[in-house]
């Protein structure tokens, strides 16, 4: 046989000085649920009693935009607005310090999620994969080089110019070290490695037509519109 792999999808990277800076291949796409301790409660949890847990997207679940597809098959898909994480060595059984320093770059993502599939996969005590996993399902920015940003940074979302979520990432209950820490001691972790990290409330749906705008403090923002 001879079969030749689709190329991995690829985001740009730019420095400190928003200078083009290569790109960043992404491999895989791991995600953290209920992070931000208000979209833990708006989802109907009590935050203080959970671990992290993990779930996962695809690297061909990336979109660059600066349109943004919905699915076919869901009418309530939700923009969660997260910082992304991306990561330049392999990690296993990283200590916060090790994780730390394998994060070379950093941007502004949305973790689109089909909130009728997942409701439905809930219900039935089956995987969020189509919810969370679909085409499309991950737009994502520029990234900017370097490591994890600070965390006094805000956080937030504007969709046609309206403020929809909002925070900071010093909300994350469990922020990027600890985070990665944890992820470490359950996958060995790759370069070419993203890591969605939560998203703060005020989750809500998306319709063809909107403007999306997601700023993280420091960052490159991620924009486009919803087709
Ligand atoms: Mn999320």
């Amino acid at each position: 046989m001879n079969i030749t792999l689709p190329e991995a999808p690829s985001l740009p990277v730019v420095d400190e000085q928003g200078a083009a800076a290569g790109s960043f291949p992404v491999g895989r796409i791991f995600c953290v649920g209920r992070n931000y301790g208000d979209h833990a409660r708006e989802m109907g949890h009590d935050p203080d009693l959970e671990p992290p847990f993990f779930f996962s997207k695809f690297a061909s679940s990336l979109s660059l935009g600066p349109d943004h597809a919905l699915p076919a098959f869901s009418e309530d898909v939700h923009h969660e607005v997260e910082l992304v994480l991306a990561l330049g060595s392999r990690l296993e059984n990283a200590t916060e310090a090790e994780a730390l320093g394998a994060v070379v770059a950093a941007g502004v993502a949305l973790d689109l999620t089909a909130r009728d599939r997942q409701a439905e996969a809930k219900a039935a005590g089956r995987p969020w994969l189509v919810a969370k996993g679909f085409d499309g399902a991950a737009p994502c920015g520029v990234l900017k080089a370097g490591g994890v940003p600070p965390l006094s940074a805000r956080i937030a979302l504007t969709v046609n110019g309206n403020l929809r979520q909002e925070g900071a990432l010093d909300q994350m209950l469990w922020p990027p070290g600890p985070l990665l820490a944890k992820l470490s001691a359950l996958f060995v972790l790759q370069p070419g490695d993203l890591i969605f990290t939560g998203t703060p409330a005020g989750v809500g749906p998306l319709r063809a037509g909107d403007r999306i705008e997601g700023r993280i403090d420091g960052l490159p923002p991620l924009l486009g519109v919803i087709v």
